[in-house]
């Protein structure tokens, strides 16, 4: 490998982390807008973080928030242990955060231990495809992209049940770190669905190959985004048809419905495939993300370019 490669690589992972926390902050105020929102703010397609809706701008909100905690967890133990990352987890929750998921919070909050708690939510309210677990992986898909696709997604996989019972929210969460994991190797993620889908459990599919589809438009989606096939089948839809990091945000959040969640996502394949280099210095420079339940803890961009480049086993090297 050149130095150039590794280079590009690490520019990659770093993409990959601060530009989800980047397309969560720049979405959350305009959660719950109706499509045409990012455009109604910003018409010349060049969007600022505002903030609205009780954050400020640049705040990362609860997708970046767990996110950190993921990488952090996995840092500090050398790999995946579920019991420690559910209780950080339960401890952010306790820290009353400005935001958390429904089925996330009763999960976390129900008193039910780690490897029951969320079986348990599904199996009594039969509802848990949210796009809670899809939205907190870029870290995790960066920590485990050099150990290969079957452990990515198997990884994905136990991260996304210690909240979410559906085995639809596990199988996206696998299929959108293999795809993060394949772009950090430099290739596209949208002509490796095909090869991704094959990996996916037989009876979710269909269902995912639909959304992931090269002709799938946000338009035909069945669900509000705030559900896990919409928002990776927006996220995707909204990486292939831009061509830089920042459309594609705008794009996302155009969209309307769940809009951090959903340019957090896009913001997490976006910068792994175009690079922290890509990601503007004026989203960048206001970017934070407290951690609620964590004391007075609030990381910033050289924060979690820290973070990226311990995940991605890449210590001391200029991302940009
Ligand atoms: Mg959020």
């Amino acid at each position: 490998m050149t130095d150039e490669h590794l280079a590009t690589r690490t520019s990659r992972a770093v993409g990959a982390v601060v530009g989800s926390a980047v397309g969560d902050a720049l979405g959350a105020p305009f959660e719950f807008g109706e499509p045409g929102v990012y455009r109604a703010h910003f018409p010349d397609g060049s969007g600022e973080m505002r903030g609205g809706g009780g954050w400020d701008p640049g705040e990362a909100t609860d997708d970046t928030q767990m996110a950190v905690l993921v990488g952090e967890s996995l840092l500090e133990h050398g790999g995946l242990e579920p019991a420690d990352l559910f209780g950080r987890f339960q401890r952010w929750a306790a820290g009353e955060p400005k935001d958390i998921g429904l089925q996330t919070e009763q999960v976390l909050t129900g008193g039910d231990p780690w490897d029951t708690a969320a079986g348990l939510h599904f199996a009594m309210t039969g509802r848990a495809a949210g796009n809670g677990s899809l939205m907190r992986a870029a870290t995790s898909a960066v920590y485990f992209a050099g150990a290969g696709r079957w452990a990515t997604m198997d990884a994905a996989r136990r991260i996304a049940a210690l909240t979410h019972g559906d085995r639809a929210a596990w199988e996206g969460t696998a299929v959108l770190h293999e795809l993060i994991r394949v772009a950090l190797d430099g290739a596209d993620p949208s002509a490796a669905v095909p090869e991704t889908l094959r990996h996916v459990h037989p009876d979710h599919r269909a269902r995912w190959s639909t959304v992931l589809s090269p002709d799938w438009h946000p338009d035909d989606a069945t669900e509000f985004n705030g559900a896990v096939w919409p928002a990776l089948g927006s996220a995707l839809w909204a990486l292939r048809t831009t061509s830089s990091f920042e459309e594609s945000l705008g794009a996302a959040i155009d969209l309307g419905g769940d809009t951090d969640t959903v340019a957090a996502v896009t913001g997490a394949l976006a910068g792994a495939v175009h690079g922290i280099g890509a990601v503007p210095e004026r989203w960048t420079a206001p970017l934070h993300v407290p951690l609620p339940g964590f004391g007075d803890r609030v990381l910033r961009c050289p924060e979690l370019t820290g973070l990226a480049l311990a995940l991605a086993g890449t210590p001391s090297v200029d991302s940009r």
